[in-house]
């Protein structure tokens, strides 16, 4: 065991039985061991600084029917609700202040908000506050939306790719929606030159080791810049309204195996993971996470918009996440910083 994490610490590379073995065979001291050399990988790379990005949520409106998510089409008791561009922009201005320099716009598939809609207010953000980065996080488009993105100034786009293996995802996901087409995306988007993100949740139903060895070896070779992986938690209002939760332990193994893949990656601490565990932001940190996505979205809407069950810091105002998440970080020894933090391949 040691030998293997010893072996993806040096040569930043797995084999997917490699991988297996080690989900397969953890331990305690094991995951403690791992955890210490990803750190030692993010410390040496980013210090001990921590990046923020502000999350604005503004519309839980979607077409999409996701299984596991509170705001499915399907779901009649999700309250929706849209924020307006100048709604957007006042949410910006406040996290500017708050020290945040990376806004990340993320919804349900909600047509309502076309192409131009979209680029007129990313070209907002960008023109009234230049020195910060824009974040995507909108689901599939033609490669064509992304490129007008793009050229009206996004700089990054999220897009979790869910699962790797396209049986799972076709047990995640009614049938109008497929992995190629997921895929497809993620490869546009890169294409295009975005900062890539993709991602998928620890635990969900169906989920095996095989499917988890499946999505370490497509990051391996897509060599995402942004990686989201939380816990699967499950929603009250969905057909998974009965399944567990995702366990904490194996997605901070998750979270240092891929630091050790890809050194330079960015990696959230998701509010998932807090939602879980109190002290899972914090786990995460120190299991080589380097990013954290406190929300911006307005306390009216934040209950609204309801992925899962029991999400954290649905009732504090922004300012007071802020103040909170600084002390936690400081608690463990980093510190929250108010830089873009873009990838860097050389660091
Ligand atoms: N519509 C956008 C944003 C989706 S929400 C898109 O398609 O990309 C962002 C992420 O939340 C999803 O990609 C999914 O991985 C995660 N998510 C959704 N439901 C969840 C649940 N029940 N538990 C944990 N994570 C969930």
């Amino acid at each position: 065991m040691r030998e293997l994490t010893d072996k993806l610490y040096e040569t930043r590379n797995i084999e997917k039985s490699e991988f297996l073995y080690m989900l397969e065979n953890r331990t305690e001291e094991s995951d403690k061991y791992l955890f210490e050399k990803a750190r030692k990988v993010s410390t040496s790379i980013f210090g001990n600084k921590v990046y923020i990005r502000g999350l604005i949520e503004f519309t839980n409106y979607c077409r999409n029917n996701c299984y596991y998510c509170g705001i499915r089409c399907d779901n009649m008791n999700a309250q929706r609700y849209r924020l307006e561009h100048d709604d957007i922009l006042n949410c910006c201005d406040l996290g500017y202040k708050l020290g945040f320099r990376t806004f990340v716009l993320q919804g349900g598939e909600d047509l309502y908000y076309d192409d131009e809609k979209i680029c007129n207010i990313v070209r907002d953000i960008k023109k009234r506050y230049n020195d910060c980065a824009v974040t995507l996080s909108i689901g599939e488009k033609s490669f064509e939306t992304y490129l007008k993105y793009y050229q009206a100034g996004a700089d990054r786009y999220l897009l979790r790719h869910e699962t790797a293996e396209k049986s799972h995802y076709s047990l995640l996901h009614p049938k109008q929606m497929s992995l190629e087409s997921r895929m497809e995306c993620l490869y546009n988007l890169k294409k295009i030159g975005f900062q890539t993100g993709c991602g998928f949740m620890v635990g969900s139903p169906y989920q095996t080791n095989e499917s988890i060895a499946e999505d370490i070896m497509f990051i391996k070779d897509f060599k995402p810049h942004m990686v989201g992986i939380g816990p699967f938690i499950s929603h009250k209002d969905t057909p998974f309204n009965n399944f567990e939760n995702g366990n904490i332990n194996v997605t901070l193994f998750l979270l240092s195996v891929i630091r050790l893949l890809l050194p330079n990656v960015l990696l959230p601490a998701t509010t998932a993971l807090g939602t879980l565990d109190s002290n899972g932001r914090e786990k995460g940190v120190l299991a080589g996470a380097n990013v954290l996505m406190p929300n911006l979205s307005p306390v009216n809407v934040r209950k609204k918009y309801s992925l899962y069950d029991n999400k954290i810091c649905t009732g504090e105002e922004a300012a007071e996440c802020n103040i909170c998440l600084r002390k936690r970080m400081k608690n463990i020894g980093y510190e929250i910083v108010e830089e873009r933090g873009d990838y860097n391949e050389k660091a």
